[in-house]
Protein backbone atom coordinates (compact mmCIF):
# COMPACT_ATOMS: atom_id res chain seq x y z
CA UNK A 1 0.00 0.00 0.00
CA UNK A 2 2.71 2.43 0.98
CA UNK A 3 4.00 1.69 -2.79
CA UNK A 4 0.66 2.92 -4.13
CA UNK A 5 0.86 6.16 -2.01
CA UNK A 6 4.79 6.80 -2.81
CA UNK A 7 3.31 6.22 -6.65
CA UNK A 8 0.51 8.80 -6.73
CA UNK A 9 2.96 11.56 -4.55
CA UNK A 10 5.80 10.95 -7.48
CA UNK A 11 3.50 10.34 -10.81
CA UNK A 12 -0.35 12.15 -9.32
CA UNK A 13 -1.86 9.06 -11.01
CA UNK A 14 -3.76 5.76 -9.95
CA UNK A 15 -6.04 3.41 -11.53
CA UNK A 16 -9.37 3.52 -10.10
CA UNK A 17 -8.95 -0.50 -8.27
CA UNK A 18 -5.87 1.03 -6.92
CA UNK A 19 -7.54 4.29 -5.53
CA UNK A 20 -10.55 2.28 -4.46
CA UNK A 21 -7.58 0.06 -2.76
CA UNK A 22 -6.49 3.56 -0.57
CA UNK A 23 -9.69 4.19 0.72
CA UNK A 24 -10.56 0.86 2.00
CA UNK A 25 -7.63 0.69 3.95
CA UNK A 26 -7.34 2.52 7.13
CA UNK A 27 -4.45 1.08 8.48
CA UNK A 28 -2.90 3.53 5.93
CA UNK A 29 -4.43 6.70 6.98
CA UNK A 30 -1.72 9.08 8.57
CA UNK A 31 1.15 7.81 5.47
CA UNK A 32 -1.52 8.85 3.08
CA UNK A 33 -2.55 12.68 4.83
CA UNK A 34 1.56 12.85 5.09
CA UNK A 35 2.18 12.21 1.59
CA UNK A 36 -0.74 14.55 0.56
CA UNK A 37 0.51 17.40 2.57
CA UNK A 38 4.24 17.19 1.31
CA UNK A 39 2.60 16.99 -2.45
CA UNK A 40 0.43 20.41 -0.87
CA UNK A 41 3.43 21.66 0.20
CA UNK A 42 5.39 21.48 -2.81
CA UNK A 43 3.22 22.42 -5.27
CA UNK A 44 0.91 25.41 -3.92
CA UNK A 45 2.97 26.13 -0.53
CA UNK A 46 2.49 27.03 2.85
CA UNK A 47 -0.16 29.81 2.31
CA UNK A 48 -3.60 29.88 2.90
CA UNK A 49 -6.17 31.89 0.97
CA UNK A 50 -9.12 32.78 2.58
CA UNK A 51 -12.47 33.62 0.68
CA UNK A 52 -15.16 35.67 2.04
CA UNK A 53 -18.35 34.04 1.88
CA UNK A 54 -21.58 35.69 1.22
CA UNK A 55 -24.68 33.64 1.11
CA UNK A 56 -26.72 35.83 -0.32
CA UNK A 57 -30.36 33.99 -0.45
CA UNK A 58 -31.90 30.89 1.02
CA UNK A 59 -34.81 30.78 -1.43
CA UNK A 60 -34.30 27.49 -3.66
CA UNK A 61 -36.23 25.68 -6.36
CA UNK A 62 -34.83 22.73 -5.85
CA UNK A 63 -35.68 19.65 -3.37
CA UNK A 64 -31.66 18.14 -3.05
CA UNK A 65 -32.65 15.84 -0.29
CA UNK A 66 -29.50 16.13 1.68
CA UNK A 67 -30.23 20.34 2.21
CA UNK A 68 -31.72 21.68 4.95
CA UNK A 69 -32.69 24.66 2.38
CA UNK A 70 -34.73 22.42 -0.24
CA UNK A 71 -38.28 24.44 -0.91
CA UNK A 72 -40.22 21.71 0.16
CA UNK A 73 -38.91 22.22 3.97
CA UNK A 74 -41.40 24.92 5.17
CA UNK A 75 -39.66 24.71 8.52
CA UNK A 76 -37.35 27.87 7.68
CA UNK A 77 -37.04 31.29 7.13
CA UNK A 78 -36.52 32.41 3.85
CA UNK A 79 -34.40 35.50 2.97
CA UNK A 80 -33.03 37.21 -0.17
CA UNK A 81 -30.68 40.29 0.30
CA UNK A 82 -30.95 43.07 -2.47
CA UNK A 83 -27.81 44.03 -4.47
CA UNK A 84 -26.92 46.72 -2.17
CA UNK A 85 -26.67 45.22 0.65
CA UNK A 86 -24.65 42.63 -0.68
CA UNK A 87 -22.32 44.73 -2.26
CA UNK A 88 -22.17 46.45 1.40
CA UNK A 89 -20.86 43.15 2.30
CA UNK A 90 -18.58 42.54 -0.39
CA UNK A 91 -17.03 45.68 0.32
CA UNK A 92 -16.80 45.26 4.57
CA UNK A 93 -14.99 41.75 3.58
CA UNK A 94 -12.82 43.83 1.06
CA UNK A 95 -11.99 46.26 3.80
CA UNK A 96 -11.06 43.36 6.65
CA UNK A 97 -7.97 42.36 3.95
CA UNK A 98 -9.84 39.31 1.81
CA UNK A 99 -9.02 39.28 -1.79
CA UNK A 100 -11.63 37.10 -2.90
CA UNK A 101 -15.80 37.28 -2.40
CA UNK A 102 -17.72 34.56 -3.05
CA UNK A 103 -20.87 34.74 -4.00
CA UNK A 104 -23.12 31.83 -2.89
CA UNK A 105 -27.18 31.02 -2.97
CA UNK A 106 -29.83 28.51 -3.35
CA UNK A 107 -31.03 28.03 -6.68
CA UNK A 108 -33.34 31.58 -6.53
CA UNK A 109 -33.98 33.05 -10.32
CA UNK A 110 -35.27 35.85 -8.74
CA UNK A 111 -31.63 37.20 -9.30
CA UNK A 112 -31.51 37.32 -13.58
CA UNK A 113 -27.93 37.18 -14.61
CA UNK A 114 -27.66 41.04 -15.26
CA UNK A 115 -29.37 41.72 -11.88
CA UNK A 116 -25.86 39.51 -10.90
CA UNK A 117 -23.71 41.03 -13.43
CA UNK A 118 -24.18 44.34 -12.05
CA UNK A 119 -23.32 43.47 -8.53
CA UNK A 120 -19.72 41.81 -9.99
CA UNK A 121 -19.29 44.95 -11.69
CA UNK A 122 -19.33 46.98 -8.56
CA UNK A 123 -17.61 44.35 -6.47
CA UNK A 124 -14.83 44.36 -9.18
CA UNK A 125 -13.92 48.25 -9.09
CA UNK A 126 -12.24 47.13 -6.08
CA UNK A 127 -9.00 45.15 -6.45
CA UNK A 128 -10.41 41.51 -5.78
CA UNK A 129 -11.04 38.14 -7.23
CA UNK A 130 -15.25 37.17 -7.10
CA UNK A 131 -16.35 33.56 -7.30
CA UNK A 132 -19.92 32.60 -7.73
CA UNK A 133 -21.80 29.46 -6.60
CA UNK A 134 -25.34 29.97 -7.22
CA UNK A 135 -26.22 26.70 -9.25
CA UNK A 136 -27.82 25.97 -12.74
CA UNK A 137 -28.01 28.45 -15.29
CA UNK A 138 -27.65 28.20 -19.37
CA UNK A 139 -24.18 28.96 -21.34
CA UNK A 140 -25.45 32.52 -22.09
CA UNK A 141 -26.26 33.78 -18.45
CA UNK A 142 -22.96 32.34 -17.38
CA UNK A 143 -20.97 34.20 -20.30
CA UNK A 144 -22.82 37.44 -18.73
CA UNK A 145 -21.53 37.08 -15.46
CA UNK A 146 -18.08 35.95 -16.56
CA UNK A 147 -17.97 39.04 -19.30
CA UNK A 148 -19.17 41.01 -16.04
CA UNK A 149 -15.67 39.91 -14.47
CA UNK A 150 -16.53 36.76 -12.22
CA UNK A 151 -13.24 34.80 -12.23
CA UNK A 152 -14.03 31.98 -10.39
CA UNK A 153 -17.54 29.11 -10.48
CA UNK A 154 -18.02 26.25 -7.56
CA UNK A 155 -20.29 23.85 -8.79
CA UNK A 156 -20.11 20.29 -7.06
CA UNK A 157 -21.22 17.37 -9.25
CA UNK A 158 -22.17 15.78 -5.26
CA UNK A 159 -21.88 12.42 -6.73
CA UNK A 160 -20.92 11.01 -10.39
CA UNK A 161 -23.18 7.51 -9.97
CA UNK A 162 -26.14 8.77 -11.90
CA UNK A 163 -28.28 6.75 -10.22
CA UNK A 164 -27.29 7.90 -6.79
CA UNK A 165 -27.40 11.49 -8.29
CA UNK A 166 -30.95 10.80 -9.53
CA UNK A 167 -32.74 9.53 -6.30
CA UNK A 168 -31.26 12.33 -4.68
CA UNK A 169 -31.86 15.34 -7.27
CA UNK A 170 -35.53 15.56 -8.03
CA UNK A 171 -36.25 16.82 -11.06
CA UNK A 172 -32.43 17.92 -12.04
CA UNK A 173 -30.14 15.91 -14.36
CA UNK A 174 -26.83 14.82 -14.21
CA UNK A 175 -26.11 15.43 -17.79
CA UNK A 176 -27.36 19.11 -17.03
CA UNK A 177 -24.50 18.96 -14.08
CA UNK A 178 -21.84 18.26 -16.38
CA UNK A 179 -23.42 20.70 -19.22
CA UNK A 180 -23.10 23.47 -16.49
CA UNK A 181 -19.12 22.32 -15.88
CA UNK A 182 -17.93 22.36 -19.30
CA UNK A 183 -19.88 25.35 -20.25
CA UNK A 184 -17.83 26.65 -16.83
CA UNK A 185 -14.58 25.54 -18.19
CA UNK A 186 -15.14 26.44 -21.94
CA UNK A 187 -16.31 30.05 -20.76
CA UNK A 188 -12.40 30.56 -18.81
CA UNK A 189 -14.46 30.13 -15.29
CA UNK A 190 -11.79 28.93 -12.82
CA UNK A 191 -13.95 25.97 -12.41
CA UNK A 192 -14.40 24.33 -8.76
CA UNK A 193 -16.70 21.04 -8.10
CA UNK A 194 -16.45 18.61 -5.60
CA UNK A 195 -19.15 16.36 -3.53
CA UNK A 196 -20.61 14.83 -0.72
CA UNK A 197 -19.01 12.37 1.20
CA UNK A 198 -20.91 9.51 3.28
CA UNK A 199 -24.26 9.41 1.03
CA UNK A 200 -26.57 6.67 1.82
CA UNK A 201 -25.25 3.74 -0.83
CA UNK A 202 -22.28 5.60 -2.04
CA UNK A 203 -19.85 3.52 -2.54
CA UNK A 204 -15.67 3.72 -2.32
CA UNK A 205 -16.13 2.88 -6.31
CA UNK A 206 -18.32 5.86 -7.15
CA UNK A 207 -15.73 7.62 -5.00
CA UNK A 208 -12.68 6.64 -6.68
CA UNK A 209 -14.94 7.55 -9.84
CA UNK A 210 -15.99 11.16 -8.24
CA UNK A 211 -11.63 11.38 -8.14
CA UNK A 212 -10.95 10.93 -11.15
CA UNK A 213 -13.92 13.03 -12.60
CA UNK A 214 -12.12 15.83 -10.83
CA UNK A 215 -9.34 14.89 -12.61
CA UNK A 216 -10.75 14.25 -16.17
CA UNK A 217 -12.46 18.07 -15.86
CA UNK A 218 -9.08 19.11 -14.68
CA UNK A 219 -11.08 21.15 -11.61
CA UNK A 220 -9.54 24.53 -10.94
CA UNK A 221 -10.26 23.89 -7.01
CA UNK A 222 -12.38 20.71 -5.64
CA UNK A 223 -14.52 20.98 -2.40
CA UNK A 224 -15.86 18.02 -0.39
CA UNK A 225 -17.02 16.88 3.03
CA UNK A 226 -18.93 14.66 4.86
CA UNK A 227 -23.06 14.08 5.19
CA UNK A 228 -24.11 16.11 7.69
CA UNK A 229 -27.72 15.02 7.93
CA UNK A 230 -30.55 17.46 8.75
CA UNK A 231 -33.61 17.03 10.48
CA UNK A 232 -35.83 18.39 7.76
CA UNK A 233 -34.74 16.88 4.84
CA UNK A 234 -35.37 12.92 3.83
CA UNK A 235 -31.96 11.86 5.09
CA UNK A 236 -32.77 12.87 8.05
CA UNK A 237 -31.86 9.39 9.77
CA UNK A 238 -28.60 8.87 8.11
CA UNK A 239 -25.46 8.20 10.54
CA UNK A 240 -23.09 11.16 10.38
CA UNK A 241 -19.68 9.29 9.95
CA UNK A 242 -18.06 10.20 6.88
CA UNK A 243 -15.32 12.58 8.60
CA UNK A 244 -12.39 9.96 7.80
CA UNK A 245 -13.48 9.00 4.26
CA UNK A 246 -13.84 12.78 3.48
CA UNK A 247 -10.18 13.58 4.70
CA UNK A 248 -9.04 10.49 2.41
CA UNK A 249 -11.04 11.54 -0.59
CA UNK A 250 -9.35 14.79 0.54
CA UNK A 251 -5.75 13.61 0.38
CA UNK A 252 -6.46 11.75 -2.64
CA UNK A 253 -7.63 14.55 -4.70
CA UNK A 254 -4.39 16.52 -3.56
CA UNK A 255 -2.26 13.99 -4.67
CA UNK A 256 -3.90 13.38 -7.97
CA UNK A 257 -4.72 16.76 -8.89
CA UNK A 258 -1.61 18.79 -6.78
CA UNK A 259 -1.78 22.26 -7.81
CA UNK A 260 -5.72 23.19 -7.45
CA UNK A 261 -7.08 25.04 -4.73
CA UNK A 262 -8.99 22.53 -2.08
CA UNK A 263 -10.78 24.67 0.92
CA UNK A 264 -10.97 23.06 4.52
CA UNK A 265 -14.79 23.09 4.26
CA UNK A 266 -16.71 23.95 7.22
CA UNK A 267 -18.63 20.91 7.36
CA UNK A 268 -15.57 19.23 8.20
CA UNK A 269 -14.88 21.55 11.22
CA UNK A 270 -18.80 20.90 11.92
CA UNK A 271 -18.40 17.61 12.49
CA UNK A 272 -15.09 17.22 13.99
CA UNK A 273 -13.53 19.70 16.38
CA UNK A 274 -10.39 19.73 14.85
CA UNK A 275 -11.61 19.25 11.48
CA UNK A 276 -10.51 22.16 9.83
CA UNK A 277 -6.82 22.27 10.45
CA UNK A 278 -6.51 18.36 9.47
CA UNK A 279 -7.89 18.95 6.58
CA UNK A 280 -5.64 21.53 6.43
CA UNK A 281 -2.81 19.47 7.12
CA UNK A 282 -4.22 16.72 4.77
CA UNK A 283 -4.17 18.74 1.36
CA UNK A 284 -6.14 21.66 1.73
CA UNK A 285 -5.12 25.48 1.51
CA UNK A 286 -8.52 27.60 1.39
CA UNK A 287 -10.26 28.70 4.30
CA UNK A 288 -14.12 30.35 3.50
CA UNK A 289 -15.06 32.52 6.43
CA UNK A 290 -18.75 33.20 6.68
CA UNK A 291 -19.07 37.27 6.42
CA UNK A 292 -22.91 37.05 5.86
CA UNK A 293 -24.46 38.89 8.89
CA UNK A 294 -25.21 36.39 11.92
CA UNK A 295 -28.68 36.71 11.82
CA UNK A 296 -29.08 35.45 8.09
CA UNK A 297 -26.22 33.15 8.11
CA UNK A 298 -28.12 31.42 10.54
CA UNK A 299 -30.75 30.44 8.28
CA UNK A 300 -28.41 29.54 5.60
CA UNK A 301 -29.01 26.04 7.01
CA UNK A 302 -27.82 23.42 4.11
CA UNK A 303 -26.91 21.30 7.25
CA UNK A 304 -27.04 22.18 11.12
CA UNK A 305 -24.69 23.17 13.64
CA UNK A 306 -22.74 25.06 11.10
CA UNK A 307 -19.22 26.51 12.34
CA UNK A 308 -18.61 30.25 12.25
CA UNK A 309 -14.99 30.89 11.71
CA UNK A 310 -13.16 33.76 14.00
CA UNK A 311 -11.06 35.39 11.35
CA UNK A 312 -8.98 37.05 14.43
CA UNK A 313 -7.76 34.10 15.34
CA UNK A 314 -7.71 32.53 12.00
CA UNK A 315 -4.32 33.69 11.74
CA UNK A 316 -2.75 32.43 15.02
CA UNK A 317 -4.05 29.20 14.07
CA UNK A 318 -2.25 28.76 11.09
CA UNK A 319 1.13 30.24 12.53
CA UNK A 320 0.81 26.84 14.90
CA UNK A 321 1.05 24.59 11.79
CA UNK A 322 3.59 26.49 10.29
CA UNK A 323 1.25 28.14 7.49
CA UNK A 324 0.72 32.28 6.86
CA UNK A 325 -2.21 33.70 5.08
CA UNK A 326 -1.88 34.49 1.66
CA UNK A 327 -1.53 38.24 0.55
CA UNK A 328 -2.91 37.57 -3.00
CA UNK A 329 -5.91 36.17 -4.79
CA UNK A 330 -4.96 32.66 -4.69
CA UNK A 331 -5.69 31.69 -8.41
CA UNK A 332 -4.43 28.00 -9.38
CA UNK A 333 -0.33 28.34 -11.03
CA UNK A 334 -0.75 29.82 -14.48
CA UNK A 335 1.49 26.60 -15.56
CA UNK A 336 -0.57 23.28 -14.91
CA UNK A 337 1.53 21.15 -12.08
CA UNK A 338 3.82 24.31 -11.50
CA UNK A 339 4.26 26.09 -7.76
CA UNK A 340 6.40 28.55 -9.84
CA UNK A 341 3.94 29.86 -12.42
CA UNK A 342 5.79 31.12 -15.71
CA UNK A 343 5.99 35.08 -16.37
CA UNK A 344 2.60 34.54 -17.54
CA UNK A 345 2.32 37.93 -19.89
CA UNK A 346 6.20 36.67 -21.46
CA UNK A 347 5.41 33.18 -21.61
CA UNK A 348 2.27 33.12 -23.72
CA UNK A 349 3.00 35.64 -26.18
CA UNK A 350 5.85 33.87 -27.21
CA UNK A 351 3.69 30.63 -27.48
CA UNK A 352 1.26 32.80 -29.47
CA UNK A 353 4.37 34.21 -31.94
CA UNK A 354 5.39 30.59 -32.34
CA UNK A 355 1.56 29.23 -32.63
CA UNK A 356 1.64 31.81 -36.09
CA UNK A 357 4.82 30.84 -37.01
CA UNK A 358 5.00 27.10 -37.07
CA UNK A 359 7.20 24.66 -38.89
CA UNK A 360 5.80 22.67 -42.00
CA UNK A 361 6.45 19.58 -40.18
CA UNK A 362 4.40 21.38 -37.00
CA UNK A 363 1.55 22.17 -39.10
CA UNK A 364 1.81 18.61 -40.63
CA UNK A 365 1.65 16.69 -37.02
CA UNK A 366 -1.19 19.53 -36.20
CA UNK A 367 -3.32 18.97 -39.24
CA UNK A 368 -3.61 15.14 -37.30
CA UNK A 369 -3.76 16.35 -33.52
CA UNK A 370 -5.93 19.00 -33.64
CA UNK A 371 -9.36 19.65 -32.62
CA UNK A 372 -9.87 15.85 -30.83
CA UNK A 373 -8.90 14.36 -34.26
CA UNK A 374 -6.62 12.32 -32.90
CA UNK A 375 -8.64 9.28 -31.28
CA UNK A 376 -10.56 11.53 -29.28
CA UNK A 377 -7.55 13.10 -27.42
CA UNK A 378 -7.12 16.78 -26.94
CA UNK A 379 -4.16 18.52 -27.92
CA UNK A 380 -2.54 21.98 -27.46
CA UNK A 381 0.52 23.39 -29.39
CA UNK A 382 2.79 25.82 -28.28
CA UNK A 383 1.80 25.30 -24.65
CA UNK A 384 3.86 27.29 -22.08
CA UNK A 385 4.59 25.11 -19.01
CA UNK A 386 6.58 26.66 -16.27
CA UNK A 387 9.20 28.57 -18.07
CA UNK A 388 8.48 26.04 -21.27
CA UNK A 389 6.86 26.46 -24.09
CA UNK A 390 6.35 22.47 -25.58
CA UNK A 391 5.05 21.70 -29.10
CA UNK A 392 2.35 19.68 -28.54
CA UNK A 393 0.98 18.48 -25.17
CA UNK A 394 -2.33 16.72 -24.01
CA UNK A 395 -3.12 17.86 -20.73
CA UNK A 396 -5.13 15.42 -19.83
CA UNK A 397 -2.41 12.02 -20.44
CA UNK A 398 0.51 14.08 -19.32
CA UNK A 399 1.62 13.57 -22.71
CA UNK A 400 4.27 15.84 -24.31
CA UNK A 401 5.25 15.81 -27.68
CA UNK A 402 8.83 17.94 -29.09
CA UNK A 403 9.94 17.90 -32.75
CA UNK A 404 13.32 17.79 -33.54
CA UNK A 405 15.30 20.32 -36.20
CA UNK A 406 18.64 19.58 -36.77
CA UNK A 407 19.68 22.21 -33.62
CA UNK A 408 18.70 19.51 -31.69
CA UNK A 409 21.98 17.58 -31.87
CA UNK A 410 24.85 19.75 -30.65
CA UNK A 411 25.60 19.03 -27.17
CA UNK A 412 24.61 22.04 -25.47
CA UNK A 413 21.43 21.94 -26.83
CA UNK A 414 21.23 18.21 -25.96
CA UNK A 415 22.17 19.06 -22.46
CA UNK A 416 19.01 21.83 -22.37
CA UNK A 417 16.33 19.28 -24.02
CA UNK A 418 17.51 16.78 -21.40
CA UNK A 419 16.89 19.24 -18.32
CA UNK A 420 13.60 20.18 -20.20
CA UNK A 421 12.38 16.89 -19.66
CA UNK A 422 14.25 16.15 -16.65
CA UNK A 423 11.84 18.85 -15.10
CA UNK A 424 8.73 17.58 -17.21
CA UNK A 425 8.74 13.89 -15.46
CA UNK A 426 9.22 15.15 -12.34
CA UNK A 427 5.76 16.78 -12.66
CA UNK A 428 4.26 13.72 -14.36
CA UNK A 429 4.77 14.34 -18.41
CA UNK A 430 6.25 11.62 -21.01
CA UNK A 431 8.34 13.44 -23.40
CA UNK A 432 7.84 11.37 -26.49
CA UNK A 433 10.64 13.69 -29.58
CA UNK A 434 10.75 13.02 -33.49
CA UNK A 435 12.89 13.70 -35.88
CA UNK A 436 11.66 16.98 -38.44
CA UNK A 437 12.51 13.71 -41.18
CA UNK A 438 10.42 11.46 -39.06
CA UNK A 439 7.67 13.90 -39.91
CA UNK A 440 8.21 14.19 -43.58
CA UNK A 441 8.38 10.53 -44.31
CA UNK A 442 6.75 8.53 -42.10
CA UNK A 443 3.64 10.05 -40.29
CA UNK A 444 1.73 6.95 -40.18
CA UNK A 445 4.73 5.84 -37.92
CA UNK A 446 4.79 8.69 -35.71
CA UNK A 447 0.74 8.45 -35.46
CA UNK A 448 0.94 5.07 -34.65
CA UNK A 449 3.98 5.78 -31.73
CA UNK A 450 1.51 8.71 -30.31
CA UNK A 451 -0.84 6.28 -30.03
CA UNK A 452 1.25 3.48 -27.73
CA UNK A 453 2.47 6.56 -25.99
CA UNK A 454 -0.96 7.83 -25.31
CA UNK A 455 -2.17 3.81 -24.10
CA UNK A 456 0.22 3.30 -22.15
CA UNK A 457 -0.26 6.62 -20.30
CA UNK A 458 -4.08 5.49 -20.06
CA UNK A 459 -2.70 2.07 -18.47
CA UNK A 460 -0.77 4.05 -15.41
CA UNK A 461 -3.77 5.57 -14.16
CA UNK A 462 -5.78 7.83 -17.22
CA UNK A 463 -9.48 6.59 -17.79
CA UNK A 464 -9.88 6.21 -21.34
S1 LIG B 1 -28.18 21.87 -2.40
FE1 LIG B 1 -28.38 23.85 -3.38
S2 LIG B 1 -29.82 23.50 -5.05
FE2 LIG B 1 -30.02 21.76 -3.67
S3 LIG B 1 -31.71 22.34 -2.30
FE3 LIG B 1 -29.79 22.98 -1.31
S4 LIG B 1 -29.48 25.10 -1.91
FE4 LIG B 1 -31.01 24.21 -3.27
Amino acid sequence: MKSLIKKAEESHFLSKPEIIRLLEDNSINDELFRAADRVRKKFVGDEIHLRALIEFSNICSRNCFYCGVRAENKNIERYRLMPDEIIQLARNALSSGYKTIVLQSAEDMYYTAEMLADIIKEIKKNDTAVTLSIGERSYEEYKILKDAGADRFLLRIETTDKELYRKLHPNMSFENRIRCLKDLKKLGYETGTGCLVGLPDQTTNSLADDILFFKELDADMVGLGPLIPHKDTPLKDVKADGFWLSLKVLALTRLLLPDINIPATTAMETIHPDGRILALQSGANVVMPNVTDEFHRSQYEIYPGKKSVDYTKLEEKFKQIGRTISQNKGFRPICPLSLNPSPAGRGNNKAKALRKNMTPQEKKLWSILRNKNFYGYKFKRQHPIWKYIVDFVCIEKRLIIELDGSGHNFARTKTYDKQRTQYFESRGFTVIRFWNNEIDNNIEGVAQQILLSLRERAGRGGNK
